[in-house]
């Protein structure tokens, strides 16, 4: 069943609401990051113990930031499926992805059984190289 204008609507609102709070999520990252490299650099040499865990918090600021602009992308890429209409179909198989999933989850671009074999396929979570 194709998803009505309202409920259109309503994801199209959400994805917005999302996308908004993610941007200056990432902006909020990406100033703490350069503050803390501003710090680094500017504080006296750390011993070896210091600095292995500042390189441990400063991998870990670059995982959030990563899934961040990950799920960003994908808002990105839902608001242009809803710009040319192909917004609530599967990117794999063409049917339906169904409202419930896409109120769940507004960027899905796929069914869940679609979604299932491409997570089985491409291992879920994608490593952390950009
Ligand atoms: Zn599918």
């Amino acid at each position: 069943m194709a998803l009505t204008q309202q409920q259109t609507q309503k994801l199209h609102t959400s994805i917005e609401q999302r996308r908004n709070a993610l941007l200056s999520e990432l902006q909020d990252d990406v100033d703490r990051v350069r503050r803390d490299r501003h710090e680094d650099l500017a504080g006296a040499s750390p011993d070896a113990g210091d600095e292995s865990v500042a390189t441990l918090i400063a991998d870990l600021d670059h995982a959030d930031v990563g899934r961040d602009l990950n799920e960003l992308r994908d808002l990105e890429a839902a608001r242009a499926r809803l710009a040319d209409g192909s917004y609530g179909t599967c990117a794999d198989c063409g049917s339906e992805i169904g409202y419930e999933r896409l109120k769940a989850n507004p960027a899905a671009m796929r069914c869940i059984a679609c979604q299932t074999r491409h997570e089985k396929t491409y291992g879920g979570a994608s490593g952390s190289s950009l």
